[in-house]
């Protein structure tokens, strides 16, 4: 199937666009070449998705359970057997690597596989006699019209975040994904077509601000699941509520790694290169900040700036693939580029200096190396800003309360991860540390999908997080019946 970017809106199940509708370019980071022009829509093209949605919904709201957790079963196959080319989509638009790509699909296609759990996943609960002849039930209902907003960094994973859930339990959905990577959401659409879902029950619409305003604002929208950086995650949620809307928006990190003295440096320098550099660091579980306690982080930190310096950088669309690959625009890398100028300027140490990396066979590629800034301080943008590149802060600490009390200045609260050998250090961390999803020599681990996205602080704002149980119960509503029978002998079974 072609990948068809003049007609990239779906809308009550068929391919279409819009005239006249502004554009906006769709790169490829690894050659800095543009692939092609996006149409945006706006409130027109969203408010034709919504009622698409909305016009679908009775009969999907009513369908079986277990015929809609089929239609994930099947959508579960065809990413299975699409997954090398979704993957090689993902590189083209977004520049991770290869294996990056992978794990970004693999990671949302297990949230499919919870989907397919549906038919438990919604199970009710029944108390009988709850009083004298009255019976208690809670059954789960489904909103109506969702909308998903994402943003670039995960194309596959965290669309796949929203969607399977939402459908499954009984909704209709309209998602509007990044422009910057509108190729990858195109093809997930058009394997959940071929899946066997109802025209008008996944709509998909582009765009940028206008079209997530309208989203925000049509009234026949129920829930927006969000996920992106933080001011646009805080104004999506006051202005969703203020329309009335139940709304889960997850925002940006800064994520503070820990290694104790006792740290085993060959596991701790692998897992704290994946935290910093996978992803090229865009990444909301990003390990961004190392502070290191004790011996200013002697026994670790050599080894950090060699494996680091060792990282190779270059074109993921390619069959040798690189440690690493490009950042998402030109504009993204010079901004963060200049806060590692800013904070050298201000006194902080550069001892691992990507800046400067060229990639030969792709010199308009949009690439920074792996990077390592020591002596960072507080006042520095460097350690304010989430950098989103592949920039190491190092600090370091005397002692792991001073390392708590450091990461618990930040205003994010996604995650944070600790590596030591010691149990007691690692409970403590675990649980004084202000964020919402840990490690314990693991560089920051987002959860699996049985598990919530649990970012707290300005990472998160809403109540129900996405992916697990609270992934249902935000795209359900409970209703709870009591019941009470007027029968002769009801309620004496244990006489009889
Ligand atoms: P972004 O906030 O720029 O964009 C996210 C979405 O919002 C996109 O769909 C975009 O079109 C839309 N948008 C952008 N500007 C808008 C505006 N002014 N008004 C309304 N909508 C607007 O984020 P991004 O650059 O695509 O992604 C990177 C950010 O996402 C980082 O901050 C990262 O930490 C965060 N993120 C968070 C999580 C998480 O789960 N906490 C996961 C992945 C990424």
């Amino acid at each position: 199937m072609t990948l068809n970017l003049s007609t990239p809106f779906f809308i009550g199940g068929e391919w279409t666009t819009f005239a006249g509708a502004p554009r906006s370019t769709v790169f490829n980071p690894s050659l800095g070449e543009p692939i092609g022009e996006l149409p945006l829509g706006g409130t027109a093209e969203v408010d034709a998705a919504v009622r698409a949605a909305h016009a679908a919904f009775p009969a999907w709201a009513d369908t079986p359970v277990v015929e809609r957790a089929r239609v994930m079963f099947k959508y579960r196959t065809l990413i299975e057997q699409h997954f090398d080319e979704i993957a090689r989509l993902i590189c083209k638009e977004h520049g991770k690597t290869y294996a990056e790509a992978r794990g970004d699909l693999y990671r949302g296609y297990e949230v499919v596989e919870l989907a397919c759990a549906a038919p438990t996943l919604l199970t009710g609960e029944l108390l009988p006699n709850i009083a004298r002849g009255i019976d208690g039930e809670l059954a789960r209902y489904p909103l109506g019209v969702c909308a998903g907003i994402t943003p670039f960094n995960f194309p596959a994973m965290i669309p796949l975040w929203m969607f399977p859930l939402a459908l499954v339990c009984g909704n209709t959905f309209v998602l509007k994904p990044s422009e910057r990577v509108p190729l990858t959401a195109i093809r997930l659409t058009q394997l959940l077509a071929e899946a066997g879902l109802p025209k008008g029950v996944f709509n998909l619409v582009h765009g940028g601000k206008e079209s997530v305003d309208a989203l925000l604002k049509h009234p026949l929208v129920k829930a927006v699941s969000f996920v992106g950086s933080t001011p646009i995650a805080r104004y999506v949620y006051t202005t969703g509520t203020a329309h009335g809307k139940r709304v889960q928006a997850n925002g940006g990190a800064k994520n503070y790694v820990v290694i104790m003295p006792d740290a085993d440096v060959d596991k701790t320098v692998e897992g704290v290169m994946n935290a910093a550099f996978g992803c090229a660091g865009e990444r909301c579980m990003a390990g961004s900040s190392v502070l290191t306690v004790g011996d200013r982080g002697r026994h670790v930190l050599p080894e950090l700036v060699k494996a680091a310096q060792a990282m190779t950088v270059g074109r993921t669309d390619v069959e040798a693939q690189p440690g690493m690959g490009a950042v998402i625009t030109a504009a993204h890398r010079d901004r963060v580029r200049s806060l590692v100028d800013d904070g050298e300027r201000a006194g902080a140490k550069v001892i691992a200096d990507g800046r400067g990396v060229k990639v030969k066979d792709a010199p308009n590629g949009f690439y920074l190396g792996a990077t390592i800034v020591e002596d960072v301080r507080t006042d520095m943008k460097l350690a304010q800003e989430e950098v989103f590149g592949p920039v190491l802060n190092v600090v370091h600490m005397s002692d792991l309360e001073q390392a708590i009390a450091l990461a618990n200045t930040s205003s994010f609260g996604n995650g944070a991860a600790i590596f030591t050998r010691s149990g007691a250090a690692a409970r403590e961390f675990k649980h004084r540390v202000k964020a919402g999803m840990i490690g314990v020599n693991v560089g920051v681990p987002a959860p699996m999908s049985m598990f919530p996205f649990s970012g707290w602080n300005e990472s998160f704002f809403g109540d129900l997080h996405m992916q697990g149980r609270a992934g249902v119960q935000f795209y359900t509503q409970p209703k709870v019946t009591t019941s009470r029978w007027f029968i002769e002998g009801e309620g004496d079974i244990w006489r009889k």
